[in-house]
């Protein structure tokens, strides 16, 4: 399957927990045929499943702490080297902040690839606390409590918002209102990428 129309789609997602970025970065990956990353299922799917990595990162997770960027970068790295993302990924949940954006620039410069977007979910943060709550009582994720979601946010805000500006200055960044309808919502992100020549399925 071809990624867009301009031969590759290398997309991040970035936005606040409860923003939505995970249902949309679903949608958009399988628009553009390419495979959605996200770093947090797979850490989660180690946890669950008692594999070594899922040991190491059991506490960190259900802390709402951040695993070291040594070990995600590796595991990032590890993902976007297999065949199905040789045109495209889009990576929900990474980078996350600095070293991660400096380790992402490194492996795909050394590729020879670069990002073609960064979609930045845009949500006030009452809204994305009030969804946040939700999801706690639908889907009881450990790391769903009052405290540890405080912790996530403090640490997006302090650690990931910034790592925005560095996309801006590279103009990578497609701002989207993440107010509306699941369909409104994802109506805007693919103009928002149509803007800048990313149409899905589109001849290469
Ligand atoms: P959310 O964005 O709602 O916090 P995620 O599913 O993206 O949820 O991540 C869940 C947890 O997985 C994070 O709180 C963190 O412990 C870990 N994690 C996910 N991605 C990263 C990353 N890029 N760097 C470090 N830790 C990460």
């Amino acid at each position: 399957m071809t990624a867009s129309a301009t031969g590759s789609a290398r997309f991040l997602i970035v936005g606040p927990q409860g923003s939505g970025k995970g249902t949309q970065g679903v949608l958009v990956a399988e628009a553009f045929g390419v495979p959605q990353v996200a770093t947090g299922d797979i850490f989660r799917a180690n946890v669950a499943g008692g594999t070594e990595l899922g040991k190491r990162v059991q506490a960190i997770i259900e802390a709402g702490d951040l695993v070291p960027d040594a070990l995600t970068s590796e595991l990032v790295r590890d993902r976007l080297e297999q065949a199905d993302a040789a045109q495209g990924f889009l990576l929900d949940g990474y980078p996350r902040n600095r070293g991660q954006v400096d380790d992402l620039a490194a492996f795909l410069t050394a590729r020879g690839e670069a990002l073609d977007a960064v979609i930045e979910l845009d949500v006030p943060r009452r809204e994305s606390i009030a969804r946040l709550h939700d999801r706690a009582v639908q889907q009881g994720r450990t790391d769903d409590t009052e405290e540890v979601i405080a912790n996530r946010l403090a640490i997006y805000e302090r650690e990931t918002a910034p790592i925005l500006d560095v996309y801006r200055e590279h103009g990578l960044v497609v701002k989207i209102d993440g107010v509306g309808t699941l369909d409104e919502v994802t109506q805007r992100i693919f103009e928002g990428l149509a803007t800048r020549g990313l149409v899905a399925g589109a001849a290469a």
